[in-house]
């Protein structure tokens, strides 16, 4: 049956499908795990500054909690949708098991466009959505993150809105807090050195020398901006960038730390000095060796793969590759790390930040970034070997691993009552 591609569950499921045939996993599993556990919907009102009261709709969705707790991040914008939602939950399920992390999966979601709102709009919208969704959340059973249009301070307001419901500070029900409330070191870099990592292990095994190569990032927010940054530091050049507004190009490098820079200033990299403008649909099929997605879903398509030239796709972003054109790409030979592995890094300095919350003990920077490239390796290579043993590439590789280690826990556990 033909997947509908705006449908992002409907190529989650195709994909889980696919590493579920070649797993050979009953049909009882396979309901089991098609399914996500929990889905939350809720409707809720929030004051303007104008005094007006507008309602607003969100989400929270638990794909599968047999591995640990449920996880994953609160997105707010004007696409989100509660299959969008389920899609991302099922994906963090995956994830978590990539990296062998005891998390299950998890998702949230407010559908609203948070450049049209002020602070205290934004700051009373989280709030309440934290509440209406608190019938959920905790420390034990399910934690969220920052994601699309949030980030450390709406995870602050949400953590103490929980807390103010408990009467004492929890801060393990929220990771990607500011340091401040018992964030972590290096989280707010956590999910691009993952990018790091796997890019550089990437390179290796391609025979890809990282100061011969360039790059092209879509997307400049936390996982793009920070991901550009790091590859630049890794040695790579930078040749193209790009925000909601437009790319930004100059086939001789791009200065990272000027275009950082340039859009905090501007608000956008438009207009950046030195680089000619594209659009986000000629920035995927400039000539570069390593193309990075740090935006949207969707990106990589049947419509635009035959013009894409990358060697190497790193998947910063969640599904941005279509599973018709992941097909064709491999084919041609393209070396894809699947988003279930390639930005794992933020869920995995999350879990670093819930231990340190549960356990009032905080570790320096460094040991953070240690423990996080050891996860990050251990991970890429368990992935490459499970790829190259049975003859298929880095997305299945990554699919056979996590569904067999869910579907593990799932068959253990057993089927209550
Ligand atoms: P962000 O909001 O910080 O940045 C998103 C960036 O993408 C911005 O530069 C924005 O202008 C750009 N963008 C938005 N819509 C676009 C479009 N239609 N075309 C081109 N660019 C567009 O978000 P983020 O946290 O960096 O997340 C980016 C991606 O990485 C998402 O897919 C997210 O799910 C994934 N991700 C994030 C984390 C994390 O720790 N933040 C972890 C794992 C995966």
């Amino acid at each position: 049956m033909a997947i509908n591609i705006d449908n992002a569950y409907d190529v989650a499921v195709s994909q889980f499908d696919e590493a579920a045939d070649r797993l050979g996993l009953s049909q009882a599993m396979r309901a089991i795990l098609r399914k996500p556990k929990r889905e939350l919907i809720v409707n809720f009102p929030v004051r303007m500054d104008n005094g007006d009261v507008e309602m607003f709709t969100g989400y929270r969705v638990q794909h599968n909690i047999n591995r640990g707790p449920a996880k994953g991040g609160i997105r707010f914008s004007p696409e989100v949708s509660l299959d969008e939602v389920r899609a991302l939950a099922m994906w963090m399920t995956w994830k978590c098991a990539v990296v062998g992390i005891p998390f299950g999966g998890a998702k949230g979601g407010v559908l609203c466009d948070p450049h049209k709102l002020s602070r205290s709009e934004l700051e009373r919208l989280a709030r309440r959505y934290a509440t209406e969704i608190s019938i959920l959340i905790g420390p034990n059973s399910d934690i969220p993150a920052p994601d699309m249009n949030t980030n450390p301070q709406i995870m602050a307001w949400m953590m103490d809105t929980f807390s103010m419901h408990q009467g004492y500070s929890v801060p393990a029900v929220i990771t990607g807090k500011p340091l401040a409330i018992g964030g972590s070191e290096g989280r707010l870099e956590a999910t691009a050195r993952g990018i790091q990592f796997v890019t550089r292990e990437a390179m290796i095994d391609i025979g890809m020398n990282p100061e011969e190569s360039s790059v092209v990032i879509q997307g400049f927010g936390n996982v793009g901006a920070i991901s550009a940054r790091l590859l630049y530091e890794l040695g790579c050049k930078i040749v193209a960038l790009s925000d909601i507004s437009g790319g930004v190009y100059n086939p001789n490098g791009i200065d990272v730390h000027q275009a950082m820079h340039y859009s905090k200033e501007h608000g956008a990299l438009r207009g950046l000095p030195n680089t000619e403008a594209v659009t986000n649909a000629e920035l995927l099929t400039l000539p570069c060796d390593v193309l990075v997605p740090a935006a949207i879903e969707n990106q990589i398509t049947g419509k635009n793969v035959s013009q894409i030239k990358a060697r190497l796709i790193i998947e910063a972003a969640n599904g941005p590759t279509t599973p018709e054109a992941d097909h064709i790409l491999n084919d041609r030979g393209v070396t894809i790390v699947p988003d279930i592995l390639a930005n794992a890094g933020g869920v995995t300095v999350s879990y670093f930040e819930w231990v340190q919350d549960l356990q009032r003990f905080f570790w320096a920077e460094h040991e953070i970034n240690d423990r996080l490239e050891s996860i990050m390796t251990r991970a890429y290579r368990a992935v490459r070997n499970k790829a190259q043993q049975q003859e298929t590439n880095l997305r299945m590789g990554a699919y056979l691993l996590a569904v067999a280690r869910v579907a593990e826990a799932t068959e253990i556990r057993g089927v209550y009552p």
